[in-house]
């Protein structure tokens, strides 16, 4: 049986918390794993470095300020990322980014601290994991100016158009698909271009709990998505792309591996 990472999960998000050892154990025996824990902010980003180090191969993590935290970004940010950075199981800065749907912080400090996070994966030489939602262009032409000095790149959960697509080919992102694909509705015109995605740069998550793919039979009785459906939208994508399932699923592990430099510890 092929084996998955997903590299999004939100592990300590209160539909999930209290249950992270069956999630996990799930998530093994569906062959996926491991799973990239994603930090959204500082305290988040503390925990989810503590928690890897009760799942040592099983939990890698990120440490960032996710746009809706933005406002959280101040002075001591980077130390205190780079303090988290230098932890063997932090593979990632973010996740960062911009997000112009929810505006949950002013733009002009998620275009700040989005600013700051990439600069600071620069100096520590890190991959980044960033986030977009109705910020293309903004987003775009930040990352532009440090997309050449970064060792690695991924937009998770692309949901955007064809051109944004392309242009985040462009700039040789690897680009996060999840059970969005999935939805007959709003995934539509995604489902349509993932064939885009080059074979050595799409890698797939869940977003979990986030996201439960749409089009899947029987319908789980919780709207709660979870790592152990990661195979089921990975099927659906190598649909899409006309490939094989196993063929997918290699690239995408190889993919993530070599995003996150796994297994380098
Ligand atoms: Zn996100």
């Amino acid at each position: 049986m092929p084996q998955h990472i997903d590299i999004a999960v939100n592990l300590l998000s209160s539909r999930l918390a209290a249950d992270i050892n069956s999630v996990i154990s799930n998530a093994v025996e569906h062959h996926v794993s491991p799973l990239i824990v994603i930090g959204s902010d500082i305290a988040e980003s503390i925990e989810s470095a503590t928690l890897c180090q009760q799942y040592p191969q099983q939990l890698y993590s990120t440490a960032g300020i996710h746009p809706h935290h933005a406002s959280s970004w101040n002075e001591d940010s980077p130390e205190q990322l780079t303090l988290l950075a230098a932890n063997k199981h932090v593979v990632a800065i973010g996740e960062c980014g911009l997000d112009y749907n929810r505006d949950f912080s002013p733009r002009d400090k998620q275009r700040q601290a989005f600013e700051a996070q990439l600069a600071l994966a620069v100096e520590l030489q890190m991959p980044v994991l960033m986030h977009c939602r109705d910020a293309h262009d903004d987003f775009i032409a930040i990352l532009k100016q440090y997309r050449h000095k970064l060792p690695s790149a991924v937009l998770h959960c692309f949901t955007g158009t064809e051109t944004e697509l392309l242009a985040c080919i462009d700039l040789d992102l690897y680009i996060g698909i999840t059970g969005w694909v999935c939805d007959e509705r709003r995934g539509a015109e995604l489902a349509s271009i993932v064939h885009h995605i080059p074979d050595n740069r799409i890698v797939v998550e869940t977003d979990s709990p986030y996201l439960l793919p749409r089009s899947m039979r029987p319908k789980p009785k919780s709207s709660k998505n979870l790592p152990q459906y990661l195979p089921y939208i990975v099927d659906s994508i190598a649909k899409l792309r006309n490939q094989a399932y196993e063929e997918l699923a290699a690239h995408c592990y190889a993919n993530s591996i070599s995003l996150f430099n796994l297994g380098d510890d």
